[in-house]
């Protein structure tokens, strides 16, 4: 039953709290461009807050701050109206308390409903455990989404909410839900457009994941901020004078790139902060006068800037006549500025900046104006039911399917008709001939591009014109899935693969029955388990792929497994001989006296991890390789090891952001001498010997323990590789140091993981 009076239950001062939070929301909503239908809006308030009555969040707080900061977000950050409001307000009732989806219908109607249910189906998934829950959480996200796109906003305002007050939550949380907000819910955000959301989730993310690098970005920035205002004054004046002599009324700033994305740049280029040279972009958002055309008004200030800088003609980027696929419209252009230091300029009108940093919301504000954006967004709705509908055998898969078509940058190609095709950047010939049809791709042996033969791997480019060769006896392997990165493409040849697999094991069962029926056995479930028990496999279907392979040996074994039928030994007497299969050994035999079960860890417990005689109680990463000293995690496995990854290490991220729960927490504990290997790349000016004088220069320290040295020369630079075996962290620091003093030397830094430029890594691959 519904009550619509609120009885206080919080003290006075929590009172006055919620009651003022939300009079800010109220007043946002008025300011917007709405209609206003605030008497909605209040009982929705009033109805939530006699629900979460005298609840309160893990700090502490009365609960209901939450929803109307959630509603506010909404309101304010994404400029959506009524009923997204009342459905942000809304979001954790149903799912939190006695109410309800009934109830809500009653009171606000079938679309909140709607709205409400989708929400409820999703809330609280960065608290379930299991491999597929979160997977599966996402695809109902994506479901109800296609009904009514405002789920997926306000599911994005709660979680940005939810990352504002991270700090409350047990450090391991913490983990999981910012692994999980960088692996979907930034991509998610970027991909509908919301651009200083998905900064935002991104830079939290980064903060909790990494707080020392954080820290150390954060503290660089405020260094050398009067630096930069002195380059921005210098530079903008001549053009701030050139706007206003041609009477352009304008705003101009300089944005500062976010900590998060700093830190990507350092370590995908393997950089230091110094060296990031596009730390900041200065940006004219201009106002558009009497029916002046924005694109044109763009082109002047263009011609402005490039009359007083010197301009990269490769670094201009125009997206006034076609946006990018999320709606993102400007002009860029990158100019020698004073000193000799390349400026990038974003230049954009009122709305376009507007649609930037609102999307999608803006989108709807804008509608009678801008057909074309919303025919983009709903390509990208169908591509995201598709992959949602398609029947995928697990949740891991589909993630990879889905985070297919949120990093989509685009580009356009032609058929040989001269039709245009869509497909995102780094789309192959193979993603081209599924996404005209999934006979063709399935057939598919190459292309010709431009009139040129290439293979079905070659990456297309912008204003190609593409002709599919096809031939009838072609069939999609396994490899094919690493060569597309369409969801069409991926779904096109996993159904072939599956079709393919159904045809192996059913020629598998028909030559195994065919082998029984020689031996004059009869194939019966008995045999079918000692076969699975003596191969190794675990089901059925394994077993007759493998057999309808040829991968198992069948003429050889056979003999010996019916002599065994006759003369009535048990499998496991066979397995004694030494045949192996699938390259194991029986069970059985791996290790007669097994060792007992491995304790159960405590998962709230921070794991201390620690070395003696040599025996490490962890496994590093093989993907990562973490020291003592690195930001590290644990992930435990089912036999209760704990494999230990870097924090940064995109493995680590996605094993974060599917199987939450197998992380714990981990501090570096006593390690009695047991060294790793560490590579350390370092540039300088080429001079005779310096090889041999780094390497005397290492020497040195007779501790330092090197196991391999490379260094190659180029256009009077050299680069090396060195290798070294360390204890720590402590001691990577002191080689570099050692190393920094030598002369020639300009820079030195530690690998960094090779994989972080490979999105989409399983966890299989990781060794879990
Ligand atoms: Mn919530």
């Amino acid at each position: 039953m519904i009550i619509d009076k609120y009885t206080p239950v919080f003290t006075p001062e929590e009172e006055a709290q919620i009651e003022a939070a939300y009079q800010e929301l109220v007043q946002a909503y008025m300011n917007s461009n709405h209609r206003q239908k605030v008497e909605v809006i209040d009982r929705a308030f009033t109805l939530a807050r006699v629900a979460h009555a005298g609840v309160r969040r893990r700090s502490g707080e009365p609960y209901i701050l939450h929803p109307i900061a959630v509603a506010r977000i909404v309101c304010s950050e994404m400029g959506l109206g009524s009923t997204s409001i009342v459905s942000a307000l809304l979001h954790d009732v149903v799912e939190d308390t006695d109410y309800t989806l009934d109830d809500i219908e009653a009171r606000f109607g079938d679309k909140v409903r709607v709205i409400v249910d989708g929400l409820t189906k999703v809330s609280n998934d960065n608290f379930s455990t299991g491999t597929s829950a979160q997977a599966e959480s996402l695809r109902k996200i994506l479901l109800v989404m296609s009904d009514d796109a405002r789920v997926i906003l306000i599911k994005i305002a709660d979680r940005l909410h939810n990352m504002r007050t991270l700090g409350s939550m047990l450090p391991s949380k913490q983990y999981k839900i910012a692994g999980e907000t960088q692996y979907i819910y930034a991509p998610l955000a970027h991909r509908l457009g919301l651009h200083s959301i998905k900064t935002e989730l991104e830079d939290l993310s980064f903060r909790y994941e990494h707080p020392e690098s954080y820290r150390m970005i954060s503290q660089k920035i405020a260094e050398t901020a009067a630096d930069r205002e002195q380059l921005l004054k210098r530079f903008a004046a001549p053009i701030e004078a050139a706007l206003i002599s041609e009477g352009i009324n304008y705003d101009l700033k300089m944005r500062i790139k976010s900590n998060y994305s700093i830190w990507r740049k350092m370590q995908t280029k393997g950089i230091p902060f110094e060296e990031v040279f596009d730390l900041f972009a200065v940006r004219i958002v201009f106002d558009v006068k009497d029916g002046y055309p924005e694109k044109k008004r763009c082109l002047d200030i263009y011609g402005i800037i490039t009359a007083l800088y010197r301009a990269n003609n490769d670094r201009i980027r125009d997206w006034t006549s076609t946006p990018k696929s999320n709606g993102y419209r400007a002009l860029h252009v990158t100019v020698m500025g004073p000193g000799g230091r390349w400026i990038e300029v974003q230049i954009r009108s009122r709305r376009m900046d507007e649609i930037a940093e609102r999307g999608l919301a803006a989108h709807w504000r804008y509608k009678n104006e801008l057909v074309e954006e919303d025919k983009e967004l709903d390509r990208w709705l169908d591509t995201v039911r598709d992959v949602v509908q398609a029947p995928t055998p697990n949740g891991m898969d589909f993630l990879d399917t889905f985070k297919l078509s949120l990093y989509a940058e685009d580009i356009w190609v032609f058929t040989p008709k001269g039709d245009t095709l869509r497909l995102p950047y780094e789309a192959t010939v193979l993603d081209f001939a599924y996404e005209i049809h999934s006979e063709l791709g399935d057939h598919c042996i190459g292309a010709k591009i431009n009139h040129k033969a290439v293979p079905i791997t070659t990456k297309l480019k912008q204003g190609d014109q593409i002709e599919i060769l096809h031939s009838k006896t072609a069939y999609p392997k396994s490899e094919w899935l690493g060569y597309v990165v369409t969801p069409k493409a991926r779904l096109g040849i996993s159904s072939a693969l599956r079709r393919q697999m159904r045809e192996q094991v059913q020629r598998g069962e028909e030559v195994l029955r065919a082998k029984c029926a020689m031996a004059q056995l009869e194939l019966s479930n008995s045999i079918v388990d000692r076969l699975l028990d003596f191969y190794q496999y675990n089901k059925r279907e394994e077993l007759y792929q493998a057999i309808g392979t040829g991968r198992i040996d069948l003429e050889r074994d056979m003999a010996k497994f019916v002599k065994a039928q006759v003369d009535q030994r048990s499998a496991t007497d066979l397995g004694a001989e030494p045949i192996v299969g699938r390259g194991r050994k029986f069970k059985a035999l791996i290790d007669p006296e097994a060792p007992e079960e491995r304790p159960r860890i405590d998962r709230k417990k921070i794991y201390e991890l620690s070395e003696q005689s040599q025996k490490l109680n962890y496994i590093p990463a093989t993907c990562c390789h973490p020291i003592p000293g690195d930001e590290a995690l644990g992930i435990v496995d089912d036999k209760e090891q704990v494999h230990v990854h870097k924090l940064a290490c995109p493995v680590a991220t996605k094993v974060k952001s599917t199987e939450g729960h197998r992380l714990i927490s981990t501090r570096w504990g006593e390690h009695e001498g047991h060294r790793f290997e560490v590579t350390l790349i370092f540039r300088g000016v080429d001079n005779v010997g310096i090889l041999h004088s780094i390497t005397a220069t290492l020497l040195e320290h007779d501790h330092i323990n090197i196991s391999g040295i490379n260094i190659s020369c180029k256009d009077g630079i050299f680069s090396g590789r060195i290798s070294v075996m360390v204890h720590n962290t402590e001691e990577v620091e002191e080689i570099c140091t050692t190393l920094r003093q030598h002369e020639a030397i300009i820079n030195v830094h530690r690998l960094a993981e090779e994989t972080l430029k490979r999105r989409g890594q399983t966890a299989e691959e990781s060794g879990l």
